[in-house]
């Protein structure tokens, strides 16, 4: 029979990725609370423990991917190259863990299976796999937006007679294409970035590609000691720009717009920026993202780009026939993906002119013929942002399961806190800016956020925080026309909505307003005495100022978003 052990702590932190440790180093630090961290894994990373797929790579720039909250760690630790892999963020991720000393107070190989407010005692009671009961005042979520893999329901994967791998889910151990005839479907960011390495070894790669992508040159590389040197003096500096762009990376937004440009001037633009490789592309113009028409130059120029590397007529019409605005989904950035169809141990499977019917023993089976196969990689994307949060039992007050809370899509005040669950917080949780951005920078925000409202909360003697539900109801409105604002909701097939998972309510998730405008409403919220969270001491109500400020209210006011 498993063991039933009870543990009292101040806060319970589930994830030890970025915002985990984080979370726990201010908790434990700065406030000298009780703190224990509950993560899955049985090491440290959040997403880059799972996500060692081949050809992994951060498409934020080294230096920005980093903590910004410490001056020392930043300056003590050094990339080697413009993007990082995952083992080197594991390694940055170890190099804060011990020198902030946070191991002693992870739990790993531990999942998190429910979750239940006690409203009696104003506790959470956590309730793990391994059979541990935690009460905690606080309940954190770290748990990332991108950690529940998505392995389509075709029929027949069960009786597939080789191996196969969801790239979300990759072994630590080396997969060898060697010899191997490879199916890879999905050609999102991952896909885009495994081809390539898959395909280097492998004896074939079939690409199973339903939706065609836009991608960007990364142009990764090894970082050269002047530019080390450049970011060890100025840590100041990047800090200012990644916390002041609205999608915290360390690079500016055009403010010129796209017809401000001649032709000829915009095609030289888009050239430097294709030079210069990565998500700087989408930053050419401001109003690339807002503005159809402005975004099908920079469509027109990619598609071209596509034609023009990809030497089989065929082959190159499938990639470049795109159906929705660049940018419109998740922006891939690739090391030779469209090269890659150059090879002639590489196939594309254009899944526009033929369906797959089903897995079979030997390979997939498409409405026009089998290919025989060794190995099917899924790449296939994730159940995003709440899909993690629904595989736990939830339950706030009365009961209420977090399910039925979400059940026409999730409900929170800015990502932070749903109506119903008291001290339950939640870091880039739905509705926040979360991946539209470059993620340590709407973390760090989140988790200092967090930390100062707990401050008070224990400053003042406030028993319970807990967001409102028209405060709530406000904010969704408010999420949902800056998502409006923007031409990321025209795209039907985009994770963003929920769209990829079947059942899933199509509601847009993120907080696509801009991180800086994020922060100003997250400051103001404070300023006026947390307008639209209740405090509560003793089951009564501490602050009555329960409006929402009317900051965000005016949705037209949104012209530039957060990415
Ligand atoms: P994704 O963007 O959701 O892409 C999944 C791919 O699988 C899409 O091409 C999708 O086609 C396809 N697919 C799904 N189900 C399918 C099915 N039943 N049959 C055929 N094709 C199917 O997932 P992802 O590429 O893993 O990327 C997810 C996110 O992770 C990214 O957007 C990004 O935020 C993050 N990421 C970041 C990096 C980085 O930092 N460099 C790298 C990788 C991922 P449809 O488009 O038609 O649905």
């Amino acid at each position: 029979m498993m063991q039933m052990t009870k543990h009292t702590y101040d806060a319970v932190v589930i994830g030890a990725g970025f915002s985990g440790l984080y979370q726990l180093h201010t908790l434990r630090d700065q406030l000298n609370l009780k703190v224990k961290v509950i993560e899955t894994g049985h090491d440290l990373g959040g997403t880059w423990y799972w996500n060692r797929y081949p050809g992994a790579r951060c498409d934020s720039e080294s230096h920005s991917y980093c903590y910004m909250f410490s001056e020392e760690i930043y300056k003590e630790w050094s990339w080697s190259e413009r993007y990082p892999g995952p083992d080197e963020i594991r390694a940055y991720l170890n190099f804060v863990a011990t020198k902030l000393d946070l191991r002693k107070d992870i739990q790993f190989d531990t999942t998190v299976t429910s979750a239940h407010f006690i409203e009696a005692d104003n506790v959470w009671e956590v309730a793990t796999n391994t059979g541990d009961t935690y009460r905690t005042t606080f309940l954190i979520t770290a748990i990332g937006c991108i950690s529940t893999a998505n392995v389509p329901d075709i029929p027949g994967l069960s009786t597939f007679k080789g191996k196969w791998y969801h790239t979300g889910n990759w072994p630590h151990e080396t997969v060898s294409f060697k010899g191997k005839r490879v199916g890879q479907i999905g050609t999102g960011s991952t896909g885009i970035q495994a081809a390539p390495v898959i395909a280097d070894t492998a004896e074939h790669l079939y690409v199973f590609q339903r939706t065609p992508n836009y991608s960007v040159p990364a142009r990764n590389a090894p970082l050269t000691d002047e530019f080390k040197e450049y970011v060890r003096n100025n840590y100041g500096e990047i800090k200012e720009v990644v916390q002041s762009t609205p999608n915290g990376h360390p690079f500016r937004i055009s403010s010129t717009k796209v017809f401000d440009q001649t032709e000829e001037e915009r095609q030289a633009t888009y050239e430097a920026a294709w030079d210069k490789g990565g998500l700087q592309f989408r930053a050419s113009f401001q109003d690339l993202i807002v503005d159809k028409k402005a975004n099908d130059t920079a469509a027109n120029f990619l598609k071209n780009k596509i034609k023009s590397i990809v030497v089989d007529k065929e082959t190159a019409e499938s990639l470049s026939n795109i159906d929705h605005p660049y940018a419109g989904k998740r922006p891939p950035i690739d090391t030779n993906y469209f090269e890659t169809f150059n090879r002639d141990n590489v196939t594309l499977v254009d899944l526009k002119k033929e369906n797959i019917e089903a897995i079979t023993a030997t390979g997939i089976q498409t409405n026009a013929g089998h290919i025989e196969l060794d190995m099917i990689v899924f790449a296939t994307g994730f159940d995003a942002i709440t899909g993690k949060f629904l595989q736990m039992d939830i339950r706030g007050r009365q009961g209420l399961p977090l399910s039925d809370a979400w059940k026409e899509g999730p409900r929170t005040y800015l990502g932070l806190q749903t109506p119903g669950f008291p001290n339950l917080f939640t870091i880039t949780g739905p509705g926040s800016p979360s991946v539209l951005c470059n993620m340590p920078v709407p973390i760090e925000q989140h988790v200092e956020w967090i930390t100062d409202c707990i401050e008070y909360m224990r400053k003042h003697n406030i028993d319970t925080c807990e967001a409102n539900q028209e405060a709530a109801d406000e904010w969704v409105d408010h999420v949902n026309a800056a998502a409006n604002a923007t031409l990321l909701p025209t795209v039907p097939h985009s994770w963003y909505l929920g769209a990829n998972v079947v059942g899933k309510p199509r509601v847009f998730m993120p907080y696509a307003g801009g991180m800086t405008r994020y922060r100003a409403i997250c400051e103001d919220v404070v300023a006026n005495n947390y307008n639209g969270f209740v405090f509560a001491s003793d089951g009564i109500e501490e602050n009555t100022n329960n409006r929402t400020n009317d900051k965000f209210a005016a949705a037209e006011k949104i012209q530039s978003p957060g990415i």
